[in-house]
């Protein structure tokens, strides 16, 4: 079994509790093996604590990466140390950016300048994001520009670049995504480019992804207005939801609104999905004798009645899901949309058609509370803050630091001590230039 047990990157989940007293409820003898990719040692403990663990055991192999060079450079064009960057390295490459307005902005500045490069982000068509990864994987594009929801799965060998264009908001995001290159054993590079502005920006960041009790109240609230949904009301349909024009009604900020509904969905309180993948329903709701009366008073709909009944025999005792544009190629006609014959079959009593809805949809899991008591732990927001703080505050630090080693460094974060330098940081360049310079 694997089960993210902690989000380490963006400190989005805390320890699912559900899950630990599952476990614990049914373990008995069942042995249970903890597995995570970047963890510190206090979150080892932690995992072993919470699973009860009867005594400490961890496996482990090491952190450092001798064929990795680390690398932050305070830039004053991010830009044009990129080009120089991918200039320099003619493999294949990521960067990684920290929005989708990035990836497409920073993917066409390349596509300018002659590089072969594609952005790529959750927001593009889950198809079309397979079709980039597999172009990249086969290097018919070299760059890919990417937040970080690129990465997971990905094995290829001959990655001698990864560009952070901002500094990464933890140690273990970091060392996952400046991980990707160098595979193969060969001397690969992992850069940071930052600028001064970049300290500020990460704050506001970590504000958004953590947002407060107030503005959580507010969305949800709105939400509800929004819907006309009363207090101690749950509604047995979903409702169609589309996030932007619901932002525009009320001046909202999209980004701070999903991770608040994100974080709505995680107190169980509501749901958004995508509806594309819920099938349309229909079940006719005369006898079969009426129904044949019907096809003779009604020549129009009788072949496509036919049609329906030959495709779904069940149709007469329960809703069957239907797929409109898969009844479409079995018609001969293209002058009318199958839903809109549909739609008269049921205006004339012949059937009972329950249509997919096309976007977003939202569903309330409780029934409506009263915003200012949504029975969320303050305590627990304002931890997960100070923690995704701390991270931060230590990045920060890593990159100002100018003289340890950065393999040691990061090393020492994974709780991991080695007494050789690498050598090949910009920190041990750097220092060997001037102990070259000192003799
Ligand atoms: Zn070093």
């Amino acid at each position: 079994m694997r089960h993210i047990a902690f989000q380490i990157g963006d400190i989005i989940l805390g320890p699912p509790i559900d899950l630990y007293q599952k476990l614990e409820t049914q373990k008995k003898n069942i042995p249970i093996l903890a597995l995570t990719a970047t963890a510190n040692k206090s979150v080892v403990d932690d995992i072993q604590n919470n699973l009860n663990f009867k005594e400490k055991n961890l496996i482990k192999s090491t952190f450092l990466r001798e064929n990795l060079s680390y690398v932050a450079i305070n830039c004053n064009s991010k830009k044009k140390t990129l080009l120089n960057l991918l200039n320099k390295f003619k493999s294949s490459v990521i960067i990684y950016v920290s929005s989708r307005k990035e990836s497409n902005e920073i993917a066409l500045f390349l596509k300018n300048n002659n590089i072969s490069s594609t952005s790529y982000h959750a927001g593009i068509d889950f198809k079309k994001r397979i079709k980039i990864q597999e172009e990249w994987t086969n290097n018919l594009i070299r760059v890919i520009v990417a937040t970080n929801a690129f990465g997971l799965g990905i094995n290829k060998e001959d990655i001698r670049l990864i560009i952070h264009m901002q500094i990464p908001m933890n140690m273990e995001s970091y060392y996952q995504e400046a991980g990707r290159a160098g595979r193969d054993g060969k001397t690969a590079y992992s850069f940071i480019l930052y600028d001064r502005l970049d300290f500020s920006k990460n704050i506001h960041n970590l504000n958004i992804w953590h947002p407060e009790i107030k503005s959580i109240q507010n969305i949800y609230q709105k939400i509800c207005d929004y819907l006309q949904i009363g207090i101690h009301e749950l509604p047995d349909e979903d409702f169609q939801f589309n996030i932007s024009s619901f932002c525009n009604r009320y001046n909202l900020d999209i980004k701070q609104t999903f991770i608040i509904i994100n974080f709505l969905e995680k107190e169980e309180l509501i749901k958004l999905y995508d509806s594309k993948n819920i099938k349309s329903k229909i079940k006719i709701i005369i006898s079969n004798a009426e129904l044949y009366k019907f096809q003779i008073a009604n020549s129009y709909f009788d072949s496509f009645i036919k049609i329906l009944l030959r495709n779904y025999p069940n149709i007469y005792t329960n809703f069957v899901n239907i797929i409109e544009t898969e009844i479409e190629k079995n018609l001969n006609t293209k002058t009318q949309s199958v839903r809109d014959i549909l739609i008269k079959l049921e205006q004339k009593g012949v059937i009972k058609y329950k249509q997919n809805e096309v976007g977003m949809q939202l569903r309330f899991l409780q029934n409506r509370k009263d915003s200012e008591k949504l029975n969320i732990s303050k305590e627990k927001i304002l931890n997960k803050k100070k923690l995704a703080e701390e991270k931060l505050d230590i990045i920060i630090k890593y990159i100002n630091n100018k003289n340890k080693c950065r393999s040691q460094n990061i090393l020492k974060y994974f709780n991991e001590e080695v007494n050789e330098r690498c050598n090949i940081c910009d920190n041990c360049i750097a220092q060997k230039k001037k102990n070259l310079n000192d003799i």
